[in-house]
């Protein structure tokens, strides 16, 4: 793939970038290799003031930023103001946050004084996605550079000026320039990267196939990997749910990012006897919705951040209904090779379909009927994934009861399920393993050490 900024909206290309040699490659590795242990050897106090600066730097180039994601990948500028905001508060919780997440910790044993210290590992590669491109860069670089490692960012190769200005934010702020460096490349030289006993671990967050090759690489060299995949997640409403702000929220859940977010809710469990009504809401809800120029302040989705996502999503959704899919809400692309999606609503979703079975990384949202709880809780499992679940209900104890079932990585009752840096973000099963934010995000990538002192 070419690394160029391609405009989904327009159709057309921004700008195109020679994509690094192995040889500029290699070179930006060893300098970050020989700024590691300087900038390990730091206090938690001088890495707090760069990240606060970055989290100024970002404030205050907040619109440019939101700007250039517009232009990048087709986001809508009002959601990439507060995305970049996200970015800020992430930055300031871990400058507050990491001394007291990564202290000693002291464990009672036979020694005179036994303990846990949580020691930087190095260089950590973060292969990133497109979708929140700053977020997704922020939740590891936050926490490890606060932990004192350095970061090598191999970015989706659409958004290599996103990479570029996050780049420029960190250096900005202070930090030495080798331990926070953009790596302009495809993924053909990643395994190369992997291979190379200077990078000591690696984050990627992507699809299940990117995923798989970069564990299965990085599992041959013995190297750490936290892997952040796709999802399918259930948003299950039962019968005694809040029914309105339910589907309100389910339309929301469903277009964040125009439906490409891994956490957006795909499939709506419902139980039978509020199954046509909350259809009906549902539907309201996403054509209310204004698509439009990603750029313009009243647009609430644009485009796909690329044609071919879309392709493949009328794919998937044709392959879907040529199965026994059932349409309820025409959309989706007015002609293919366009990145323009209108949302969809598709109900008889049965297990066989590519829509049950896959992820549907867009604005089509899958309703499924559900008998009882019981069986919203059987249906919502019965996926490859398990991310961010939501459970809507009016009993709270039984939504926390029901929530505990739930095979995901996190439950939301009555709520959009989101990322915080207060709570752990991860999934299980083909969603991946590892956790970012919180502070067991930022010990994944540390030497969990024990010392014992006799
Ligand atoms: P990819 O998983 O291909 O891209 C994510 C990142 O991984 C990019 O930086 C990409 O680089 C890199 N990458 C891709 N293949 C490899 C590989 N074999 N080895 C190393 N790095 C690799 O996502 P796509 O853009 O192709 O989107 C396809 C699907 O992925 C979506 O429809 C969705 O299902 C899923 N996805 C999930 C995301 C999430 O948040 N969990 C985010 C984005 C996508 P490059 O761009 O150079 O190919």
């Amino acid at each position: 793939m070419p690394i160029e900024s391609y405009n989904p909206h327009t159709g057309r290309v921004l700008r195109r970038f020679t994509a690094f040699s192995w040889a500029k490659t290699e070179r930006v590795l060893s300098q970050a290799h020989r700024a590691a242990a300087p900038w390990a050897a730091t206090s938690f106090a001088e890495r707090a003031a760069v990240l606060r600066r970055a989290a100024a730097l970002l404030r205050e180039r907040q619109a440019d930023l939101a700007r250039l994601m517009a232009l990048e990948m087709g986001k809508p500028v009002t959601d990439g103001r507060a995305e970049v905001l996200k970015c800020a508060a992430c930055c300031e919780f871990y400058a507050e946050h990491a001394a007291g997440f990564l202290a000693d910790e002291v464990i009672q044993t036979d020694a005179r004084r036994s303990f846990i210290s949580y020691q930087p590992l190095g260089v950590v590669l973060a292969i990133m996605p497109w979708n929140f491109p700053l977020w997704q860069v922020v939740r590891f670089a936050a926490p490890a550079l606060m932990a004192g490692n350095v970061g090598l960012l191999k970015h989706a190769s659409n958004v290599p000026q996103c990479a570029l200005a996050l780049e420029k934010i960190f250096h900005d702020a202070g930090l030495p320039p080798a331990c926070f460096r953009t790596l302009l490349i495809g993924s053909d030289l990643v395994e190369r990267l992997l291979a190379d006993d200077r990078v000591r671990a690696a984050t990627l967050t992507g699809s299940e196939a990117a995923g798989a090759s970069v564990a299965a690489i990085a599992g041959a060299q013995i190297k750490k990997t936290v892997l952040e995949l796709g999802g399918s997640d259930a948003f299950v409403v039962l019968a005694d749910a809040d029914l309105e702000r339910a589907a309100k929220t389910a339309a929301q859940a469903r277009m964040i990012n125009a439906g490409q977010s891994c956490i957006a809710a795909k499939r709506f469990i419902v139980e039978k006897p509020i199954i046509r009504e909350f259809i009906r809401q549902l539907k309201n809800h996403l054509l209310a919705l204004r698509p439009g120029d990603p750029l313009d302040d009243t647009t609430q989705y644009g485009p796909l951040a690329r044609p071919d996502l879309a392709d493949e999503l009328t794919r998937q959704v044709a392959d879907s209904v040529a199965q026994g899919a059932r349409v309820e809400l025409f959309g989706g692309q007015s002609k293919p090779g366009t990145a323009l999606f209108r949302p969809m609503i598709l109900s008889n979703v049965k297990p066989g379909q590519r829509a049950y079975e896959e992820e549907l990384f867009g604005p089509v949202a899958l309703v499924l009927e559900a008998k009882d709880a019981d069986d919203a809780v059987r249906l919502a499992n019965d996926s490859r994934f398990g991310l961010g679940a939501g459970i809507w209900t009016a009993d709270l104890r039984r939504g926390e009861a029901l929530a505990r079932r739930i095979e995901s990585g996190a439950v939301f009752v009555n709520g959009l399920v989101k990322s915080m840096p207060e709570l752990p973000f991860g999934g299980i099963k083909k969603s991946g393993y590892g956790r970012e934010l919180s502070y067991l995000g930022i010990r994944e990538f540390v030497n969990q050490k024990s010392i014992w002192i006799g």
